[in-house]
């Protein structure tokens, strides 16, 4: 498998919730988490939430801030 961002990198992560798969870049960029608002039933064995969990949290309070103006 390839990276979504990166189709010409080999893909070391997969999202199960969204069925992505993502290289390491992007995982350290914590790009991998294109949806950290919404409920994820995989977050608890979830790698990518384990390393992006405080990036993930930001990124969904920015964006509910957004949509409340
Ligand atoms: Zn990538």
């Amino acid at each position: 498998m390839f990276c979504r961002f990166h189709p010409d990198r080999e893909a070391h992560i997969h999202c199960q919730k969204m069925g992505y798969y993502y290289c390491q870049e992007c995982l350290d960029n914590c790009q991998a988490c294109t949806d950290p608002c919404a409920y994820c039933k995989f977050r608890q064995g979830c790698v990518i939430w384990e390393l992006c969990r405080k990036e993930a949290k930001r990124r969904c309070q920015e964006q509910r801030q957004a949509k409340n103006c």
